[in-house]
């Protein structure tokens, strides 16, 4: 086919050309250049002798540099994997080595930890970006790395003469996606060429309300959708974001890919800084940004703290976790012109699987997450049976299908048989669809506790607690209990200068919800453990638990 992943960045250098793709400090990339240089570097990847069947690891914090070697390395037809880059060697290795990879594309930042494992394959290739938001000079390749032969500046694959992209078929396997860790460890996710390319499409038009259309050359354009335009919504071409998401976690990836094709200027934010963050979307006038739940209670909490106008941003973008409806009234306040666009989706599913349509007016209930993206399939099943699937309005375990929902993990048949059949994946989340096809999640199959045998979702608890004015953040996990099976734990950071006690937050809760969801033992906690994608790692809360209870 003509069309599919490698037309991606040549239709938005098509339509958005001299337009910033990009900013990062002083450095910007127009949509043109983004593509010249991803041309460039695929041709500096295929002097080396990368191409299809390869895999180029992309182990880097947030920068300009990030979308080059992504895009790159898709266009010499190879395969890329984006790794997290704060991790110890040992963890870096066996990501490397899982994924198979022939090459990396890496910070200066990253490369102590690196270097023992660049040491032990001298067939890997290492290339450096620079250490900072300049452009690539020849040699330069930061303090870490200056004379080293080992490893490969940037600058020097961008001296290669750009050449046509490698035409990709629909079931390549495009990104090796490593799943978030939240509930263990991470696994490697077979995304195909069809399934990135699918997921920026239907992002595109769900945010952007337009229908997407190819022309001669393959190349796509857009056509508005005036009925489904809202005053929310963004117009191709016409919008700066700030993202703070790290772009090796699917959601930082694919809503950059829906971004570029949307011809929506990105502000690259390296390491999060909530204040930085802010002056950043003040100076760029930025219209959108885009983060998970928690970076957002970060992000309020700084904006509360300073003196910041954000009263240019329409779009919040948030994903990845639950966001409470009472965080999303104070976002309304902090951002007193945008509206919530909220996606739920897994890596799995390449990244997103509902959406919900921005609308500051009309907010969605709680624990909504939207409906189905196009050609998207979801179904609730039983939790007890899999097999059997429930009628509209009851809870159960959600299955989806779909041209974005992926086929397996890599080398993990066990683990893929576990959780795909016939097509169908299951998303490991509980939840249910109301009359309007709305998907309304209740949480994670592995985060639901079982209270005297009553189900028990910490979520719901959660939204609960965040409607009290002293709770900044929360969240609440299953503990074991000798006579109930499990109790249900909360761990809450206080609000600056709010002053609530334990007894008086349980007696809250209480008066909200039935006697077996009462929440029976509550913590404060300065801060929340977060993972590098941006969740609450329950996992943490849980070995807490267990260690206070010892
Ligand atoms: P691992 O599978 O390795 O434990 P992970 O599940 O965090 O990590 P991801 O693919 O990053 O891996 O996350 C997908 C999960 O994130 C979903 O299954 C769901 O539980 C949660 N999620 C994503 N978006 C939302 C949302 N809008 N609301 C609630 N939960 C969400």
């Amino acid at each position: 086919p003509r069309t599919g992943l490698h037309t991606l960045l040549a239709s938005a250098a098509r339509a958005y050309g001299a337009r910033d793709a990009l900013l990062d400090g002083d450095l910007r990339l127009s949509f043109a250049a983004l593509h010249e240089n991803a041309l460039r570097f695929a041709q500096g990847l295929r002097e080396r002798g990368i191409g299809p069947g390869d895999v180029v690891a992309l182990l880097q914090p947030n920068s300009i540099w990030f979308p080059v070697g992504y895009h790159g390395a898709l266009l010499a037809g190879a395969t890329v994997s984006a790794i997290n880059p704060t991790q110890p060697t040992e963890a870096l290795g066996a990501a490397l080595e899982e994924v198979g990879a022939s090459a990396v594309v890496t910070h200066p930042a990253c490369l102590p930890a690196l270097r023992p494992l660049l040491d032990a394959n001298p067939a890997l290739l290492a290339v450096v970006v620079p250490p900072t938001a300049t452009a690539p000079a020849p040699g330069d390749v930061g303090a870490d790395g200056e004379g080293d032969d080992r490893i490969t500046p940037l600058a020097e694959l961008l001296a290669a003469e750009p050449a046509p992209a490698t035409t990709r078929s629909p079931d390549d396997l495009a990104h090796l996606a490593f799943t978030g860790g939240t509930t263990g460890r991470s696994k490697a996710v077979r995304v195909r060429d069809r399934h990135l390319w699918a997921n920026a499409l239907q992002g595109l038009c769900a945010r952007s309300a337009v229908l997407p259309q190819y022309d001669a050359d393959g190349l796509v354009t857009l056509r508005r959708v005036p009925e489904a335009v809202t005053p929310w919504t963004p117009t191709p071409g016409e919008d700066t974001a700030v993202n703070v998401v790290p772009l090796f976690h699917a959601m930082g990836l694919v809503s950059h890919n829906i971004a570029l094709l949307g011809g929506v200027t990105v502000v690259a934010h390296g390491r999060f800084d909530p204040r930085e963050f802010l002056a950043q979307l003040v100076r760029h006038g930025a219209t959108g940004l885009t983060g998970s739940p928690a970076m957002h209670h970060a992000l309020l909490a700084a904006a509360d703290a300073g003196c910041y106008d954000l009263r240019a941003v329409r779009l919040v973008n948030s994903g990845a976790a639950p966001l409470d409806s009472p965080t999303i009234a104070r976002m309304a306040a902090a951002y007193p012109n945008a509206a919530i666009a909220e996606g739920y989706g897994l890596t799995e599913a390449t990244m997103a699987l509902t959406f919900v349509t921005p609308d500051r007016d009309h907010p969605a209930p709680p624990g909504c997450v939207g409906v189905p993206l196009f050609d998207t399939e979801l179904e609730i099943r039983d939790l007890g049976d899999p097999g059997k699937s429930l009628p509209t309005g009851e809870t159960g375990l959600v299955f989806a299908r779909g041209p974005q929902v992926t086929d397996g993990y890599f080398g993990r048949p066990e683990l893929t048989a576990q959780q795909w059949a016939d097509g169908w994946l299951s998303t490991g989340d509980i939840g249910r669809l109301d009359e309007d096809g709305r998907l309304f999640l209740s949480g994670r199959a592995k985060d639901m506790l079982i209270y005297k045998g009553y189900n028990v979702y910490p979520t719901q608890l959660e939204e609960v607690l965040a409607a009290h004015p002293a709770v900044a953040q929360v969240a609440v996990i299953g503990a074991p209990d000798p006579d109930a099976g499990e109790i249900p734990v909360a761990y809450v950071v206080p609000r600056p200068g709010a002053d609530a006690s334990a007894p008086e937050l349980l007696d809250f809760v209480a008066a909200r919800v039935a006697p077996y969801q009462r929440v029976r033992e509550l913590h404060f906690l300065p801060s929340l453990p977060v993972s590098a994608a941006g969740k609450i790692l329950k996992t943490e809360l849980r070995a807490l638990r267990a260690g206070r209870a010892d």
